[in-house]
């Protein structure tokens, strides 16, 4: 068997592990082969990668005499009896008697009738929990089990599931060890190179492997851990910038000249300073902007941290060259607002134009949405066409329909759009010759090592810095009905001193018609009591688009003092003058939605308050805490992550995600980061020779396509 060959051979790679099939392990016949397979381990790799759930630190074990009452102890004890029975209200109890030479202790489980027959099997378990008196008698009730066997190492893994297959943890590790002690002649490949596992402190893969089922302290299990995590990431992070390498490869894009005098008059026409986040991210985008290949650059940046200043700067640098800029927004209605904001900005700024008698132009915004008709649409498509038209606005059909740029050299996407692929593919079409460089915009902070991953293939600048002169949003959590009364208190005070309100209602993801109902029921409630004295209005999903835009204009022009509405609201609504915003039921929104909505008030002169509405508190709410506690949407984002426990990449990505077993966004952020520089160090040095072939096969073994074509659809 290859196992066995000979020393002196190449170390076994991860391939050749794969192509053994763990019935040539000893002991493993038909019946424990299929056991094997139904959670999913059919070779030698797939035994070595099925890595314990924990370890018992056998060193930290405690004595049942020396065992204090009221503590959390581990004890290794031996089953001496085990008796089931039913107690009150038909509750199964199951009670084992334990022991371990020095006392014994009883162990109570409830609802857990299982555990009978699971303890009647076993002679060795590690239980850990907190150790209780119970009329005169030590007893631990519920605690964590672990069947050990007759393992004596000092540290024993346990492995996930092995129960309910029939397959002891006990049997597992056996396997690990026959199958560990079996590659020992020929070693396990490492085709890391050394100078990276040095410099971040990484161990060798065998011994990581090694290690991860078979330690000898915690920290050798930790480092094991941290090396293989490292490996799973990288394995992502090459497939991701290896196809980054290649879009970029495969088009030419247009080398701005990005420190020219349009540029100039803009930044000098700006009323205020830029933020220091601001200046950070143009620095990014302009080295982009200024190179040969296309740019694909995602700018993240919370409500009102400025986004648009910085799409506006990345669209002037391609007039200044003579091209053409786009800026596609998800909705109508928010490209009309951007058309406005915009060129409220850009106010009377004149191109410089040679050609010109006067030696500038007036700056040609357009607007083309599907509201934009007749003769107007022809004069922006003509305009768009002879290269007359500098910056055009719109929806998604910019880059879709029968339009034709004369020279496109930059495309902003605002928002949510998953710009892809086949978005890309359209912009090439549109593109005579070379490729725009594109920027897309997000509101919704995603952790910086998660948008590493979901959106591998693109490079991220991160407004973190809000412009200086906001007063922060002071959010208060109302948990209650007793507590309710103060917020309608606050938002009649606010209204008599010229202010506006926002109430969002309870959201209802079941059926749009049941949140319909409820924020009518709401509007209902509120006009007839607590905001009689107001002038309330209603927004909701269902209404007529005209109705809808009445209802905003309203709310705008200060005719309503107070507008009850689902979340529709969510995107883009900017009216300065709101002041307090009324979530109600807010514990069924998450964090980021939370945080969004409430980013709809705070954005003029006067202080805001957010109000978190929940039902009566049975306890701590960590979601609506982080949010009281805190207005940066990146720290939310993080906090949100944790929340979610685990976190590994599968369980916020994709499911069945082979790959990923080890590897946590929580835990092991900087990893993220450093696996990214690693793989781009490995790929972009490639072309000088082939020394990177192993760790790419790895890529193509271990990470299907369904991985890859999901990484990179962003
Ligand atoms: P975002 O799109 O990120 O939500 P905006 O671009 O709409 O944010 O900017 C929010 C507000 O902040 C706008 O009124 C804008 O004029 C203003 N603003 C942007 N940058 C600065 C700055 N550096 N200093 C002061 N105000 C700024
Ligand atoms: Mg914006």
């Amino acid at each position: 068997m290859i196992l066995a060959a000979s020393t002196g051979e190449r170390p076994l790679s991860l391939r050749e592990l794969a192509e053994i099939d763990v019935d040539r392990l000893r002991g493993v016949g038909e019946q424990r082969r299929r056991a094997l397979s139904e959670f999913g381990i059919e070779s030698v790799l797939d035994l070595l990668t099925h890595y314990p759930r924990r370890w018992i630190d056998r060193t930290n074990q405690m004595r049942i005499s020396d065992a204090e009452v009221g503590t959390e102890v581990l004890l290794v004890v031996e089953v001496r009896s085990v008796e089931e029975r039913t107690v009150r209200n038909r509750r199964k109890m199951v009670t084992a008697k334990v022991g371990d030479g020095s006392g014994q202790i009883s162990l109570v489980f409830f609802n857990q009738p299982w555990r009978a027959r699971q303890l009647e099997t076993v002679k060795s378990v590690a239980v850990h929990g907190r150790l209780e008196e119970y009329r005169g008698f030590r007893q631990m009730t519920n605690p964590l089990v672990d069947p050990i066997g007759d393992r004596t190492g000092r540290i024993v893994p346990i492995y996930p599931q092995s129960e309910k297959v029939r397959l002891s943890t006990w049997e597992i590790g056996g396997l690990v060890e026959q199958a560990l002690r079996r590659c020992e002649p020929r070693g396990i490949d490492d085709p890391v190179p050394i100078e990276y596992l040095e410099r971040l402190g990484l161990i060798d893969r065998f011994a990581a492997i090694r290690a991860i089922h078979t330690p000898t302290s915690m920290a050798e299990a930790q480092d094991a851990r941290r090396r293989l995590a490292f490996d799973e990431l990288l394995r992502v992070q090459l497939a991701l910038v290896r196809r980054k390498r290649e879009l970029e490869a495969a088009s030419r894009g247009v080398e701005h000249i990005v420190d020219g005098e349009l540029i100039g008059r803009f930044f000098s026409s700006l009323p205020f300073p830029l933020t220091g986040a601001q200046r950070r991210a143009i620095a990014e985008i302009s080295s982009d902007l200024a190179l040969p290949r296309p740019m694909h650059r995602l700018l993240q940046g919370d409500v009102g941290a400025g986004k648009t200043l910085v799409a506006v700067a990345t669209l002037l640098v391609a007039v200044q060259g003579g091209h053409q800029g786009a800026l596609m927004a998800p909705t109508e209605v928010l490209a009309e607002q951007h058309h406005s904001g915009i060129t409220g900005l850009l106010g009377d700024l004149r191109v410089p134009d040679p050609d010109n008698l006067f030696g500038d132009r007036p700056l040609r915004i357009e607007l083309l949405t599907n509201r934009v008709g007749g003769q107007e649409r022809r004069d922006v498509l003509a305009g768009l066409a002879d290269r007359s038209v500098d910056l055009v606005i719109g929806t998604h059909a910019l880059i879709q329909e029968g339009v034709d740029f004369a020279s496109l050299g930059a495309v902003v996407v605002d928002e949510q759009h998953r710009f892809g692929v086949e978005q890309r593919a359209a912009l090439r079409d549109k593109a005579s010759e070379r490729m725009p460089d594109v920027l897309v915009m997000t509101a919704t902070p995603i952790p910086r090592t998660a948008a590493m991953t979901v959106y591998g293939d693109l490079d991220v600048s991160v407004l973190d810095e809000l412009p200086p002169g906001r007063t922060p949003i002071v959010t208060r959590w109302a948990a209650g009905p007793m507590s309710e009364p103060q917020v309608w208190e606050q938002v009649r005070a606010e209204v008599g001193d010229g202010r506006q309100a926002y109430v969002v209602c309870p959201l209802i993801t079941e059926s749009e018609n049941l949140e319909v109902a409820s924020a009518e029921e709401t509007h209902e409630r509120l006009v007839s009591t607590d905001l009689s004295s107001l002038r309330v209005g209603l927004l909701h999903g269902r209404m007529a688009q005209a109705d809808k835009e009445e209802a905003m204009n309203s709310f705008r022009s200060g005719e309503l003092d107070v507008l009850v509405a689902t979340t529709v609201i969510e995107v883009g609504v900017d009216v300065p003058n709101a002041t307090v915003m009324v979530v109600l039921d807010a514990d069924r929104f998450g964090i980021a939605q939370l945080h969004q909505l409430r980013g709809r008030v705070g954005r003029g002169e006067h202080a805001s308050t957010c109000w978190l509405v929940t039902g009566e508190a049975d306890g701590p709410n960590p979601r609506i805490e982080a949010l009281v506690a805190s207005t940066d949407g990146f720290e939310l984002a993080e906090v949100d992550l944790d929340l979610r426990g685990e976190g590994t990449l599968m369980s916020t990505a994709q499911k069945g995600r082979s790959d990923l077993r080890l590897a946590s966004l929580r835990r092991d952020r900087e990893l993220v980061a450093e696996a990214r520089d690693v793989a781009f160090s490995i790929v972009d040095a490639q072309s000088d020779g082939d020394d990177a072939a192993p760790l790419f096969d790895e890529v193509s073994l271990l990470l299907s396509e369904d991985d890859e074509a999901f990484l990179t659809k962003s």
